[in-house]
């Protein structure tokens, strides 16, 4: 079999930018691609916090021009070879565009950058500029998100023509239906199509305005998403497909789910150094330490009969803080303490800081985003909450399963595709699910939780099911190895 190129695009990639999920992904996915033996290049953005840790960069190619409304602006590239991997990484640098503090939004006004449009318009762009320039045609385009989305749609529209991208075939990865790059219909026109393609029925028109993920699912070659059932979820109902399931609909054939996997490198209790003291499924010792440790920088006393529940999450309405609300002082009531960290919308930020002047020796909210804090909450918490509205992979599930801290969560998305609800007569399963939105049954789920927590040796059990799963990436991997040969046979 020929050796495929691969342009794996992207707005975010652990260890340089990350806001969600999609950096852990972008992260790791292309780096086993590399390493199965395929020729990938990953390109990004590059940004004021990746400029300021890697200052020495090769520049590659300079002042690439791109032409925004009558306007031009150039790009210049750099580049990193990474050695473990084989992979080629090259990032898209213009001041005025990413030299911000932020990826998407103003921090201080929560709203998002009012020119995202053309910074993203430039970034697509300048990737596919950068590989003519770099002589290089890929067999395959991957692209992530709103903020990619031009590039399939190029790929069909103003360069459908271009021989150099003749044999060039395009997936599209959803990774949140949520941000679908939406704005104003007044900035079509920078995109410099046709008007002919800004219809309900032509890809970018979509209730009067402009919106570039729409655009990418009718155009992608492939798309994809990161789980069988958050595939299945997004074209049955508004709720899931945020009003684009017609579209996903017409595209049914070309939509795969595949589960996002674990970087375990990163995210192993027997090998972490972010955490206090490592442990293993043979010996859990280590998991009591850590705990403590966690409980100490809480500023919460330790009660050794007490369960601790962990959440990590965006404080976003997608992650079920409205139904958390509502009956988040019975929970504290129930003998247990619970450390939440997270960053995100101000109501919640107050709602948190509030509860915790009422609840201090149960509840502490770390209003913040701190990577070493998460991982010592997964080490240390006896339970992970994810009770959300939508999920369409997750991740957090899946590194608490390994690091024995039992997954609650409600049946959706990915969470309905990695976590099987305990069933007390057979003792099977890994956590505990509940399934509709609503919090009552979020309750008494946890009350099931609480309850089982007491009896030692079946919580035991139930611990040691969830660390021997396994949702390693070289699965998930080998299923995007078959979208690519499929997305070059339908060209
Ligand atoms: P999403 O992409 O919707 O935010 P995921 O579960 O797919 O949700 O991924 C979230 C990732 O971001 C996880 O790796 C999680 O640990 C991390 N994360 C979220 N909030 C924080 C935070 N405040 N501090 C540190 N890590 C966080």
């Amino acid at each position: 079999m020929k050796k495929l190129k691969i342009a794996f695009i992207t707005p975010e990639a652990v260890p340089f930018a990350k806001t969600g999920g999609l950096a852990d992904i972008s992260g790791i996915l292309p780096g086993i691609i590399s390493k199965a033996g395929l020729s990938v290049k990953l390109f990004l953005p590059m940004y004021r916090q990746v400029l300021e840790k890697y200052q020495n960069l090769e520049r590659v190619k300079k002042d690439i021009k791109i032409e925004i409304s009558d306007k031009t602006y150039l790009a210049d590239i750099l580049f990193l070879h990474d050695e473990a991997t084989g992979l080629d990484i090259y990032f898209i640098a213009n001041k005025e565009f990413f030299d911000r503090p932020e990826l998407y939004r103003d921090n201080k006004s929560g709203k998002d950058y009012k020119d995202n449009l053309n910074r993203f318009l430039f970034f697509s762009e300048a990737i596919l500029k950068t590989l003519k320039e770099l002589d290089w045609a890929p067999d395959i385009i991957h692209a992530n998100d709103w903020q990619t989305a031009l590039v399939p749609s190029f790929l069909k529209t103003k360069y459908k023509d271009d021989l150099f991208f003749r044999k060039t075939a395009s997936i599209f990865t959803i990774h949140n239906m949520a941000y679908q790059g939406q704005f104003p219909a007044e900035e079509y026109g920078n995109i410099g199509l046709n008007k002919g393609y800004f219809a309900p029925e032509a890809y970018f028109e979509f209730w009067g305005r402009v919106n570039l993920m729409k655009a990418a699912i009718c155009l992608a070659d492939i798309i994809t998403t990161v789980s069988p059932t958050y595939a299945e979820e997004i074209q049955t109902s508004e709720e899931y497909g945020m009003g684009l399931e017609g579209t996903l609909r017409t595209r049914s054939k070309d939509l795969y789910g595949i589960l996002n996997g674990v970087d375990y490198e990163s995210w192993s209790p027997s090998s972490d150094k972010l955490i206090t003291a490592p442990y293993t499924i043979k010996n859990i010792s280590g998991k009591k330490k850590n705990k403590q440790t966690l409980i100490k920088a809480a500023g919460l006393p330790y009660k050794k009969k007490q369960p601790l529940i962990g959440m990590i999450s965006r404080l976003d309405g997608q992650k079920g803080f409205d139904l958390l609300e509502e009956i988040m002082e019975q929970i504290l009531d129930l003998d247990l303490q619970f450390i939440l960290l997270g960053t995100g919308s101000k109501k919640y930020h107050d709602y948190f800081a509030n509860l915790a002047k009422k609840y201090p020796e149960s509840f502490k909210p770390f209003l913040e985003f701190d990577n070493r804090l998460a991982h010592l909450i997964e080490a240390g918490s006896d339970m992970f909450l994810m009770p959300s509205r939508y999920e369409p992979c997750g991740l957090n599930q899946m590194y608490s399963l390994k690091y024995g801290t039992v997954p609650i969560v409600r049946k959706t998305g990915g969470l309905a595709d990695t976590i099987v609800d305990f069933d007390e007569k057979t003792l099977s399963g890994t956590g505990f699910v509940f399934e509709e939105y609503d919090s009552t049954k979020l309750f008494q789920t946890i009350k099931r939780a609480r309850k089982l927590f007491d009896k030692k040796q079946v919580w035991s059990k139930l611990v040691k099911q969830g660390m021997s799963q396994d949702f390693s990436w070289e699965s998930s991997a080998q299923k995007y190895l078959k979208m690519y040969q499929m997305a070059q046979d339908r060209l």
